[in-house]
């Protein structure tokens, strides 16, 4: 035995190698056979269900109201193959070619629209029937809102992360921009949706999607980071429509479970809109200053919620515990 003059943990190392080697191979091949069946499927989106629409499909689906289609759009897409997908995409682009307007992926903002041009009321219809909201990632809180922040204008959402973390899309659409970002969001994903707005997610680590990429809502679009001018893993996350951005407020509510969907009908003066098309040049650095809590005789989940001014809820998600009962005695707990 070639191994036997080996201490018994080493054999046990150069055996795991073994295998490794051994397994090595045939994966490989797996994965190529994939690669070269579907290119487009970058890794990390989840694999597609169910069944290609049959092409009479498709025909019958151009003669649709655009309420109609976004209804079929929703029920289709989740199930729907990337050939599917890609089919689909051009259709959509002759059949409304008010979906893809300034459809371009050099500029995040391109210039051509303009406020001015604008009425004065903007009414989206941000949610159709059958439609969904899914936030891009539940993050513990909003760490930064949409406002003005030391003198600059902080044009989104940034909720905390851990580098690679998936992030999804907020709703069903189209990507239009993916690629990294010199203007300071780092790798940077915008999606186009059904109602007219469009989502942006920056700072990524990774990402797994590309132009002309339909997504459905919480499918995944990269995977979080701190790409760009960002001093610590974070999404930033921003709501635009023709390049301006609005408070995403005005469409999610944030709530203990995370933001969920507030209105599925919008209606904005476009004074609303952020003046400037800007991005983000500039951000501040800021760390989420987490807290413990080493638990002491008699106490419980809602007194030390209530000795930090936080809920349960809140402490359950952050320890990630199932029973809100099981606290031990010196356990540590975050709660912050
Ligand atoms: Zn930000």
């Amino acid at each position: 035995m070639v191994f036997s003059s080996f201490h018994p943990l080493k054999r046990h190392f150069l055996l795991l190698l073994l295998l490794a080697w051994l397994l090595s191979g045939p994966m490989e091949l797996l994965a190529q056979d994939q690669a070269t069946e579907e290119m487009v499927w970058t890794e990390g989106i989840v694999p597609p269900r169910g069944t290609e629409p049959e092409p009479f499909e498709l025909e019958e689906m151009s003669a649709l109201s655009v309420s109609a289609l976004r209804k079929r759009l929703a029920e289709l897409l989740p199930d729907l193959q990337p050939q599917g997908r890609r089919n689909l995409f051009e259709q959509l682009k002759e059949w409304r070619p008010d979906w893809f307007e300034h459809w371009e992926d050099r500029e995040l903002f391109p210039d051509s629209t303009r406020i001015d041009t604008m009425p004065q009321t903007l009414r989206f219809v941000v949610l159709e029937e059958g439609e969904q909201l899914i936030y891009p990632w539940y993050g513990e809180e909003l760490t930064w809102g949409y406002g003005p922040r030391n003198g600059h204008m902080h044009k989104g959402w940034d909720t905390h992360l851990e580098v690679g973390d998936t992030v999804v899309s907020l709703m069903n659409g189209v990507v239009r921009y993916a690629k990294f970002n010199h203007s300071g969001y780092g790798n940077c994903v915008m999606v186009r949706h059904f109602n007219g707005l469009e989502t942006l997610y920056g700072h990524l680590d990774r990402i797994d999607v590309q132009q002309g990429d339909l997504v459905a809502a919480g499918e995944p679009l990269g995977l979080g980071g701190s790409t760009g001018k960002s001093s610590g893993p974070h999404l930033h996350f921003e709501v635009r429509y023709g390049g301006f951005a609005l408070d995403p407020a005005l469409i999610m509510e944030w709530t203990e479970e995370g933001p969920v969907s507030k209105t599925s009908i919008l209606e904005i003066d476009k004074s609303q809109l952020s003046p400037q098309k800007g991005g983000e040049n500039y951000h501040q650095p800021h760390t989420v200053k987490s807290k413990t809590h080493r638990v002491r005789s008699g106490e419980t989940l809602s007194s030390i919620a209530r000795k930090y001014k936080t809920t349960i809820s809140k402490l359950k998600k952050l320890n990630r515990l199932r029973n809100a009962d099981y606290i031990r005695l010196g356990q540590r707990l975050r709660v912050r």
